[in-house]
């Protein structure tokens, strides 16, 4: 078993034209969702990870089980006025325009190490507005993490350009 032939392709969703990466397959699949956890935390464990970061929705559902895994907090990065508290939010581009990000302003405290956390990076807005975002409220941003990612949109460039290493499992064209 590859953790690629575990994905799903669905042509033409959300509009025609879009290949769309379904990793629901993947987490339904219990040896493929451990591998994928397993292979996302390789290059921290036994390190000091204090938080992770999961970015809403799918995010949250990776990057609770891999802080679970290195015994870290879970922060969870959220579409505007979704959290509770006092957040500090940020803008951030779409294929389309833009939106905003959330997070709680006590979310991390400074220069807590901090991974960030998604099932997929295509043109890197949501992962560059997430780091930034991180980095506003005190944290050291540690790495990115994504089951796949399309090069071919440089999304992982984006963020290893402001620093931040990028560690994807799986790429697709
Ligand atoms: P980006 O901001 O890098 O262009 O897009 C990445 C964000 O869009 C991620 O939060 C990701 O969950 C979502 N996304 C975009 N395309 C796909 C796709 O084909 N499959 C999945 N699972 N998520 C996608």
């Amino acid at each position: 078993m590859t953790l690629a032939s575990t994905i799903r392709t669905i042509p033409d969703y959300p509009k025609p034209g879009i290949m769309f990466r379904d990793i629901t397959t993947l987490l339904g699949d219990a040896r493929a969702f451990r591998r994928a956890v397993d292979e996302l935390v390789q290059p921290w464990a036994g390190t000091k990870i204090d938080k992770v970061a999961g970015m809403e929705a799918r995010g949250f559902i990776l990057g609770g089980a891999v802080a679970h895994q290195l015994s870290a907090g879970f922060v969870p990065v959220r579409k505007k006025g979704k959290l509770p508290h006092t957040t500090v939010s940020i803008a951030y581009s779409l294929e389309y325009g833009v939106d905003e990000m959330e997070v709680h302003e006590d979310a991390v405290v400074k220069g807590e190490r901090v991974i960030l956390v998604d099932d997929l990076i295509a043109t890197g807005g949501t992962a560059e507005g997430a780091v930034k975002l991180l980095q506003k409220i005190g944290a050291e941003v540690i790495a990115a993490c994504f089951v796949i990612d399309l090069p071919e949109l440089g999304g992982a460039k984006k963020i290893e350009a402001l620093g931040v290493p990028v560690r994807r499992l799986v790429s697709f064209e």
